[in-house]
Formats: structure tokens, C-alpha cells, sequence
């Protein structure tokens, strides 16, 4: 049996508001075109992300009723430690309320200016805290990675030989720390392999570089491991997770993906001198260490989650509900990044709406029908969110790729739900030549796709 079918039954239902395709024609004109300004409550189906959206088990409600909120030694934090332990292996550990925060901590506290932080591709909010600090952020991702139907079945791979010249190049004292991403979310979610970690972590330790992964979406990439790396295939993928992270000396996490909860991340690390720098500097600004700005039934959840995440039976729903509707975007024609990564499916909108140029956001084009016609949210990533303007021109200059996000909930959404999604898609490809691009009415100066207000083009 391949279909997908839920490992889960419904206990407690949450309705969702039904608009009519008139009032969501309101909605998004005042909205200024932007699926960000639109309240929630006016969405059907929101694939906007991944990150906290997670719907928790009744398992993980009945761990919130048993919080120990004492400030210090709460034993909910004891369970959580022991968990993360027992996956991750690493020897200190180190709540923070969400993942960037565990990034702050740690570039804080082993960067200075001029150093160089190599990854497969950093995530935004990684990228922004190492150029915080006047480092440089280096993608070293391998080439297939960035070309959207390139098969490969591990295209979050690191490219062995961008990373060694990387060390010859700025030299090791300049590289603190090598990270890596799994799965690669800014890469469209595609895992990393055993065989890579293990080349990876070879050549930092070769040159005394501690190994740090940005561990999100373990859980996910362990299952990929699992399918497509034969040696793994009769592991478990608790084994195969202790495997991997016992090539690495720390991690970074947000809880809110792999996690399971709404809230909640952490920093794991052997070494004993940087936990001690920066559990002093977590005092300071989340708090005490065994809290670290979330609440004793946050920890608890946490503890409760990362349990969960590691049942296969789950794994295998979660990564084929997100390849099922991959699947059913492919068999209608629709241009979708491939192979289908874990936690989200990427449609390539410069063959979906060739018509439309990257300056008239084709991506946008495509989101605002999506919500326009059936309710749903997703996302633009391309030149609305990322262009960058060049210094001297001040030309905004379009990214490689215009994608939009389809990025999956865990748990929330069923199968049902997906095959809805799919029928707009396809209903908008048929139609697609009638779609039209946007141009800006209004942007800031800096992370202009959240607030920036368009206008379609041709509207005065
Ligand atoms: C979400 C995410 C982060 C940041 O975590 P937050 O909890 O949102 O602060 C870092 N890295 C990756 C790969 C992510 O997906």
C-alpha cells in the first residue's frame, strides 16, 4: 500500500471559516496583495509554513497538565534534557524559546568580524546572526542542489571540495565552526546523507574545526537516510539519528519544526568551556538554564515531541502526504522542484507563468490566485522575497529561481485536504495564461515581502 493514509484519528476538531471567492477578493485587494496582511481566520487551508503549526498529540496535552513550574530544577526540564540526550547525544544542553535564539547564543559567543561559517545552504535566520556579527555566511551546497529537476536523491549534500577550498582559502583560525543543514530547507527540504555527514565531519576534525548541525528537521532527514542509503535500511531511525549526530560536536534546533510544538528550540554541545559562556549569557536574555524562556509544560511538550517525531509510522505519513501532493501537482503538468523534499512542495512559477516576468512576480501571481479562487496560503520565494539590489545601481536583482511554497503542517491537514489543494493547482495551470503579474505600491527598506502593498499590473 502506498497511499498515505493518516497514522493518527481526530479527537478534537478545530473549524475553519468558509469565505465566499468574493469576500477573499476583498480580502486580498485590502490586503494590498500581500498573503501576509490576511488574517488567519480567513484562510481554508494555510501552507504559509511549518514552523509551530504542528498539531500536538493528546499525549503531548496531557504532558501540559503535569508542568513543574518551579524557576529553578523544574522536572519537566530533567525530561527534556534526558530525551535530547539520549537522541542527540551531546553532553550540554541548553533551552531557548526558539531556534534563532540558539543561533544568537552561539554566534555571539565564537564569532568575530571577518569569520567565515561554511553550511550546505544557511537558513535566513542563520545567515542574518552570522552577518550580525561581520562574518560571512558560505552556501557550499553541492551543484545539483540548485538545480530544481535534478533527481539526486540527497541534493542537501555538502560539496566536499567547496569546503576544503574554502578552508584553504580563508584558513581555519577564520572558521569557528562548520554547519550543516538537515534537512536543507532553504534547498527546498532535501536531506543530507550518512555518507556526506561522515565526509563532513572528516574534514573539520581533520583541521580542529568543531561541527555543528542545524538540526530542525532531524527527524525528516534520518527517514530519507532510511530510505535511500541501503546501509540503513534496517535501522531505526533513533539509531540512525544517534548515528549522525555522533559525527558532529552540537547542534542548533528549533523545536517548532521537528519538535512537535508550537514554541521551543535549544543549543546542544560537548564543549564545556562555550556551554558555560553561554548558559551565562542565556541567563541574561531568556533566562534561568533549566527554563531558558519557555514555560516547564513547553519543556514538557518538547520532551513528548521529539519521542514522537522518531515513529516511523508517522515518518513514513508525513513524507508521503508531502510527496502525494507533489505526486498529484506532477501527473496534471504543473512544474513543481524535484524530488519532493519533507516538509514542503516547491512550485517552479518561471515555467508555470512563463508570461509573466521576474519583475511582475510570478510567484505572487500564483499565491494571490491560490487564495483568491480556493482560500489557501502559501508562499512567494523569489524576486518579491529575495532580490537583492545591487549597491550601485540600486537595481533590484532577481534571484535564480521563482518559487512558491507549499509548506505542510504536521499532522493538521489530511490527505483529503491535500487533493483539494491539488484540484485548485490544477484548475489555476489550466487557466493559467489569464493570470497577471504585480507591481510594488508600496515597500520598506528592509524585508519588504512581509509588509510591501502591489497592485496588478495595469491598475493605476
Ligand atoms: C525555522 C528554522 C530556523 C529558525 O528557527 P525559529 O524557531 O524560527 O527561530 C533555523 N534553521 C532552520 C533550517 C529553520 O527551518
Amino acid at each position: 500500500m502506498q497511499f498515505p493514509a493518516e497514522p493518527f484519528r481526530i479527537k478534537v476538531v478545530e473549524p475553519i471559516k468558509i469565505t465566499t471567492q468574493e469576500e477573499r477578493e476583498k480580502l486580498i485587494k485590502d490586503a494590498g496583495y500581500n498573503i501576509f496582511s490576511i488574517p488567519a481566520e480567513s484562510i481554508y487551508i494555510d501552507l504559509l509554513t511549518d514552523s509551530g503549526t504542528a498539531a500536538m498529540s493528546d499525549n503531548q496535552w496531557a504532558g501540559l497538565m503535569l508542568g513543574d513550574e518551579s524557576y529553578a530544577g523544574s522536572k519537566n526540564y530533567y525530561h527534556f534534557e534526558n530525551t535530547v540526550r539520549e537522541i542527540f547525544g551531546f553532553k550540554n544542553i541548553i533551552p531557548t524559546h526558539q531556534g534563532r535564539v540558539a543561533e544568537n547564543l552561539l554566534f555571539s559567543n565564537i564569532l568575530k568580524k571577518g569569520d567565515v561559517v561554511p553550511s550546505n545552504i544557511h537558513f535566513d535566520t542563520t545567515r542574518a546572526n552570522i552577518e550580525y556579527h561581520g562574518a560571512t555566511a558560505l552556501d557550499c551546497v553541492i551543484d545539483e542542489g540548485l538545480d530544481p529537476s535534478n533527481p539526486h536523491p540527497f541534493k542537501g549534500n555538502m560539496d566536499i571540495e567547496k569546503l576544503e577550498a574554502a578552508i584553504q582559502k580563508y584558513g581555519k583560525e577564520r572558521i569557528p565552526v562548520i554547519m550543516i543543514t538537515i534537512t536543507n530547507n532553504s534547498g527546498g527540504g532535501q536531506p543530507v546523507s550518512m555518507a556526506n555527514i561522515r565526509q563532513v565531519s572528516d574534514v573539520a576534525h581533520k583541521y580542529g574545526i568543531p561541527f555543528f548541525f542545524d538540526a530542525c528537521r532531524f527527524a525528516e532527514n534520518c527517514y530519507f537516510i532510511k530510505e535511500r542509503e541501503r546501509e540503513f535500511r534496517q535501522k531505526s531511525v533513533l539509531e540512525i539519528a544517534q548515528e549522525l549526530f555522533s559525527y558532529g560536536d552540537g547542534c542548533t534546533m528549533s523545536a517548532k519544526k521537528d519538535g512537535l510544538v508550537n514554541i521551543g528550540g535549544f543549543l546542544a554541545m560537548n564543549d564545556d568551556e562555550w556551554a558555560q559562556r553561554i548558559t551565562n549569557m542565556l541567563i541574561l536574555i531568556e533566562g534561568f538554564k533549566t527554563y531558558g524562556g519557555l514555560a516547564g509544560r513547553d519543556l514538557e511538550a518538547i520532551a513528548r515531541g521529539l519521542k514522537e517525531v522518531l515513529d516511523e509510522n508517522y515518518l513514513r505519513f508525513r513524507i508521503n502526504q508531502t510527496r502525494y501532493l507533489g505526486e498529484m501537482l506532477d501527473e496534471q503538468g504543473i512544474p513543481i522542484v524535484k524530488p519532493v523534499g519533507g516538509h514542503a512542495v516547491y512550485i517552479d512559477a518561471k515555467r508555470f507563468v512563463p508570461h509573466i516576468p521576474p519583475e511582475q512576480f510570478p510567484g505572487q501571481a500564483i499565491v494571490v490566485e491560490l487564495y483568491r479562487r480556493a482560500g489557501i496560503r502559501a508562499v512567494e520565494i523569489g524576486s518579491l522575497m529575495m532580490a537583492k539590489k545591487d549597491p550601485t545601481t540600486g537595481e533590484n536583482i532577481p534571484p535564480k529561481l521563482e518559487l512558491v511554497r507549499l509548506a505542510i503542517p504536521r499532522r493538521v491537514y489530511t490527505n483529503m485536504h491535500m487533493q483539494y489543494v491539488a484540484e485548485a493547482l490544477g484548475e489555476i495551470y489550466r487557466d493559467r495564461e489569464k493570470l497577471r503579474g504585480f507591481e510594488i505600491e508600496y515597500e520598506p527598506e528592509f524585508l519588504r515581502h512581509f509588509t510591501a502593498r502591489l497592485r496588478p499590473v495595469g491598475n493605476e
